[in-house]
Parts: structure tokens; sequence; C-alpha cells
């Protein structure tokens, strides 16, 4: 079975759409995303315009704050400090990864942690690990949505993730433990990688490389959710999961392009609309 991103990501922004129109219609106020993207790599332009183009289909404004020529650190700061302040904003991306000189973790926790729209916030990140009522990571949440949609049973499964990092791997490791999954994180000092995706009833993978996983590697009747996002030199976009050979004895996996990449997206969206409602107090 495809794990098949693009629809599942069109219903939840169908559920984002109908609350955008229901926060217009009784505040008048349309949710707004401020967009921040310093720098010119450009796979963030191209992150950014789909995200951009995702909020106008559901009726969320965004507002641009683009310094493709960058921004030095003082500028950045006070940028943030601004769209903390403002009213019209609801939501703030900041788009990763920060240009070499700027510290990605002081600019995370300069936004206001009920402005965050991608879930980094450590006030949020904290949340997430004390169980508490949160923003979840944009990745992670969407993995979890394409897992739930299809009916993937979580409790007291295997799952196992690979990559640890503080956007995909660790916040879905802790909502996966959430739901009642056995989970181990492998990363790139784990002894034997295949011996731990081999007892994974749910394998999620996200280390950036490809053919990280291949079909040797994955358990009959598996759920593979493959995270990576990689250019090969052909130009063809991979993930980290070698989709034919694993897709041959997985239960369900997800392609890529069109799995997790879309759920992402979805995900900013839902998480703008949530953090309006909040700020004008209808949630
Ligand atoms: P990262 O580079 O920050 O982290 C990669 C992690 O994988 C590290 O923790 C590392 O220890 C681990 N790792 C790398 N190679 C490994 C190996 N051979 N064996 C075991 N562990 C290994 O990357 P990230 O930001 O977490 O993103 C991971 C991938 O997901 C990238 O391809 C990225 O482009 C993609 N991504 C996709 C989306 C999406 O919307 N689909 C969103 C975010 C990231």
């Amino acid at each position: 079975m495809i794990l098949d991103g693009k629809l599942v990501a069109q219903k939840v922004l169908e559920e984002v759409r109908a609350g955008v129109a229901r926060v217009k219609d009784r505040s008048g106020v349309v949710p707004t995303l401020a967009v921040v993207l310093v720098g010119d790599f450009a796979p963030s332009r191209v992150y950014v315009a789909n995200k951009k183009r995702a909020a106008d289909t559901v009726g969320i404004a965004s507002q641009d704050h683009l310094h493709p020529e960058g921004l030095d650190r003082e500028a950045l700061l006070a940028l943030l400090r601004r769209l903390n302040a403002d009213p019209r904003v609801h939501g703030i991306l900041l788009q990763l990864p920060l240009p070499a000189g700027l510290d990605e973790d002081e600019a995370i926790a300069a936004i206001a942690a009920e402005k965050d729209a991608d879930g980094l916030h450590p006030v949020n990140l904290g949340r997430l690990l004390a169980g508490a009522p949160t923003v979840v990571p944009c990745t992670p949440a969407g993995c979890l949505e394409l897992l739930d949609h299809y009916g993937c049973d979580l409790k007291g499964a295997e799952a196992v993730v690979i990559g640890r990092s503080r956007l995909v791997g660790k916040p879905l490791a802790q909502l996966l433990l959430a739901r009642h999954a056995t989970v181990t994180m492998c990363h790139t000092r784990t002894r034997d990688l295949a011996a731990h995706t081999r007892r994974a009833d749910v394998l999620c993978v996200a280390a950036g490389r490809p053919r990280t996983v291949t079909g040797d590697m994955v358990k009959e009747g598996a759920w593979v959710i493959d995270v990576g996002i990689n250019r090969l030199e052909t130009g063809k976009l991979v993930g980290d999961v070698e989709f034919a050979s694993v897709a041959a004895r997985a239960r369900a996996i997800t392609p890529v392009p069109g799995g997790v990449g879309p759920m992402t997206i979805a995900m900013l969206l839902r998480n703008t609309l949530r953090a309006a409602e909040r700020q004008l107090g209808m949630a």
C-alpha cells in the first residue's frame, strides 16, 4: 500500500481552509503567516514558494520577509521581535538552514513560542517532551497523520527512527512514544543499523542519505515512512529508502516525492491556523 501524502495533505488542507473561513467569519481577521527567509539557498527558496502557495490556497495570508542578500544577527533578531509584537501576524516561519554566521538556536528561541509555526521553539519542544499540549513540529506531525489516516496501530508496535535531528528524528520519536510504541532511535554511531531496522513494525527514516535502507533491512509487513529528500546528480528526487526493494516487503510505504513532503506543508498551515485561533481567543 502506498501512503499517499498528496491525498492526505489535501484532506488536512480542506480542514484548514474551513477553519480559516470560520476565523474570518467570526473575527474578521485573516490568519497570517510571516515568512522569513535569509540568504539565497536555492532549496529554501523552493520550499518557501511552495509554503506560500499552499497558504494562499487555504486563505492564510503570507507576509514576506525575504532577505536574499542576508541579514546580520541584530537585524534578524530585531525583525523577529517586530513580528512577535505585531498583532496582525499569528505564525512565524523562519526557513532553515540559516546562512553561516547566524545562530539558529538563538533565532528560533527569539520567536514568541505562541507564534512558532514550526514547533521548534524550546518551550514547545519541552512541552512535547512533557506530554503537554503544544505546537508539534510539522514533519513529525505529518508522519503521524499519515500513519493514522491509513490505520496503523502504534500501540505496542516496535518503532525504529533513523535520525536524531531536532527537526525530525527527536520529535518524531517522542510522538511515537506518546502513542505507546516501543521506540528505538538510530543514528550515525549506531553499531548495527540493520539489526534494529529488521525488528521494526514501523520504520521512519530521516537520515538525509539515499539508500540508507534497502529491502534486506526491512521486516516483512512493516510500515515505512521515508522522510528523506535527496537530489541525485541526474536531478531526480529520491528519499532515504530504496523504494522498489523495500516496497516489495513493506505493508505500506511513502513515496518520494508525494509522501511526507506535502504533509509537512499541510501541518505548517494547521499550526498557523491553531496559533491564530488561540491568539484570537477562539480555541
Ligand atoms: P540532519 O542532517 O539534521 O539529521 C540526519 C540524522 O540522520 C542525524 O541524526 C544522523 O545521525 C542520522 N544519519 C545520517 N546518516 C545515517 C546513517 N547512515 N545511519 C544512521 N543514521 C544516520 O537531517 P534532518 O533535518 O533530520 O533531515 C533528514 C532528511 O529529511 C533530509 O533528507 C531532509 O532533506 C529531509 N527532510 C524532509 C522533510 C520533508 O518535508 N519531507 C522535512 C525535513 C527534512
